[in-house]
């Protein structure tokens, strides 16, 4: 078998046969799979169909994407088979078996969350594995003691006259505020874009057609951030805004793994080799390699 890095992917040659997971582009003759529907990933479902779970096929939908849901493919040299990520919601892992098993994580995490359980363990030889936040100087605190800080911020401005804006990803962030805030009892505004996509999970929400005259909550895409200011004087109450991300060092609600849970997740998986891909795979691997285990990154042309 032969690694590629894409993008945010990976192209594998497996016996003469392509699979490409979350790849840039479109490449001749491979058979082309999607974990998750973050844009990022979507570089090859621009061109054509591609192959998904079935949560993941009908958010594409939303996004005027043609996904082909599947649990697993044969291949004429492997299996493939989808397993949970933990990432957001339809998020998977890739498991293809050819003698020597590969897991692909696609963007991952450990932990649950209102939304989604924690990604799937299933030991493989080889862990190909998302490094974003895979190194040790990311440490979250836990979901609980992050949801209990979220709920003071909410609660104490609404209280106090002000709206509250949550800044996050209409995919993915988006549903995991709108599920927490349903726990609180309340139906945040969203664009139509997350309203369709909070629809299919179940989530409540309501559309901003426009700025509401009481003190509400909204969860709006980060670009939103710059406007802030403009709704305190459109509204005539003050507004204040959270970006709720893993970069967000005051409040960092990361739908990826931190380093903890990196390390807790390979000692889990237990392979002969971690190829760590993405944002900080360099520096993943070279900590991963400090902790004990076989771990290099991703290059072009890499024989596994
Ligand atoms: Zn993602």
């Amino acid at each position: 078998m032969i690694l590629h890095p894409s993008g945010n992917g990976v192209l594998m040659e497996i016996d003469g046969e392509r699979l490409a997971i979350d790849a840039s582009r479109r490449f001749r003759g491979a058979l082309h799979v999607v974990t998750h529907a973050h844009w990022d990933h979507l570089g090859a479902a621009r061109g054509g169909p591609v192959y998904t779970n079935p949560e993941t096929a009908e958010i594409l939908k939303q996004r005027g994407l043609e996904g082909i849901a599947k649990e697993q493919i044969g291949g004429k040299n492997y299996e493939l088979r989808f397993l949970n990520a933990g990432h957001i919601v339809g998020s998977s892992q890739v498991l293809v078996l050819n003698g020597r098993d590969v897991l692909v994580t696609g963007d991952f995490k450990l932990e649950g969350d209102v939304v989604v359980r924690g990604a799937d363990v299933e030991s493989v030889d080889v862990l190909v594995m998302d490094s974003t936040f895979g190194v040790p100087y990311f440490r979250f605190p836990s979901r609980r003691t992050l949801y209990k800080q979220l709920k003071v911020f909410v609660e104490e401005h609404l209280s106090a006259g002000r709206s509250v804006v949550l800044f996050g990803y209409s995919v993915g962030k988006s549903q995991e505020l709108t599920a927490f805030l349903n726990s609180l009892g309340i139906k945040p505004l969203v664009l139509p874009e997350t309203q369709r996509v909070n629809a299919l999970f179940g989530l409540e929400s309501r559309v901003a057609r426009s700025l509401s005259r009481e003190p509400s909550v909204y969860i709006l895409p980060p670009r939103f951030q710059r406007v802030l200011g403009a709704f305190s004087f459109q509204a005539s109450h003050p507004f204040v805004g959270l970006f709720v991300s893993g970069w967000n060092r005051e409040l960092p609600l990361s739908s990826h793994a931190d380093w903890e849970q990196t390390v807790r997740f390979v000692e889990k998986v237990s392979p002969e080799l971690v190829i760590t891909y993405g944002e900080n795979a360099a520096r993943s691997a070279y900590f991963l390699k400090r902790e004990g285990f076989d771990a290099v990154p991703l290059r072009r042309g890499m024989f596994i």
